[in-house]
């Protein structure tokens, strides 16, 4: 019997269009070996949380969302579970080879260039990647992105006008779940917007979600 191949993950949306070109799922996953100060997304950072997915269901998942453009992994740290995103990318492509895929990574391009074969597998599978680990003290309304030095990488001519496009922040997206609970996504404009925002609905009677986010 073939082996389930299983994602750890902490969270998923299926349509969000501040996290990468056009509508999109965004999977977030679980565990992240990096510890960026000021991270926005603390609970996605052990490696022993989340909810275990075969990559089969997730699949299942992307390939039936109508309207999107693509998909993006955010986390915790997508590389720290590259050879299960790179067989997820395969099984939704088999299906929906239209759908664009968008990765972020606490590490740095070049780094992963030079990491391993599933590393390297997942790399080649992208259109884009955000990189490098968030840097509170150049925390910027960045397009997508939370600090300075991240950057937006093109890896395929999927998207060659980007940087033409004005680096402004694509803002945040709030959601409510169909069980009532609310949750956001997006990069952060501000530094300490979660605690803000969170302090903000609290005091109007809302808790928010504890895996609303997205880091960097
Ligand atoms: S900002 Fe991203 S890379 Fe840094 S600790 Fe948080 S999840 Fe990991």
């Amino acid at each position: 019997m073939a082996e389930l191949t299983l994602l750890s993950v902490a969270r998923r949306l299926d349509r969000c269009t501040v996290l990468g070109p056009g509508a999109r799922a965004v999977i977030w996953v679980q565990g992240c070996p990096l510890r960026c100060r000021g991270c926005v997304a603390a609970e996605t950072l052990p490696f022993d949380g989340g909810t275990t997915c075969p990559v089969a269901e997730l699949a299942d998942w992307i390939c039936g969302l109508p309207g999107i453009e693509g998909v993006t992994f955010s986390g915790g740290e997508p590389f720290s579970q590259a050879a299960a995103l790179a067989e997820l990318l395969d099984a939704v492509r088999a299906r929906r080879p239209e759908l664009s895929a968008m990765a972020y990574s606490g590490y740095r391009y070049e780094a992963l260039r030079r990491g391993g074969p599933d590393r390297q597998a997942l790399l080649r599978r992208l259109d884009l990647l955000v990189d490098g680990p968030y840097v509170a003290s150049r925390h910027g309304g960045l397009r997508w992105r939370g600090s300075a030095n991240q950057r937006i990488v093109a890896l395929t001519d999927r998207y060659p006008d980007l940087a033409a496009q004005p680096d402004t922040s694509a803002g945040i997206e709030l959601s409510v779940e169909t069980d009532g609970t609310l949750s956001w996504a997006g990069v952060p404009p501000t530094p300490g917007f979660r605690e803000g925002l969170e302090e903000r609905l609290a005091a109007r009677g809302f808790v928010l979600h504890t895996q609303a986010r997205r880091e960097t």
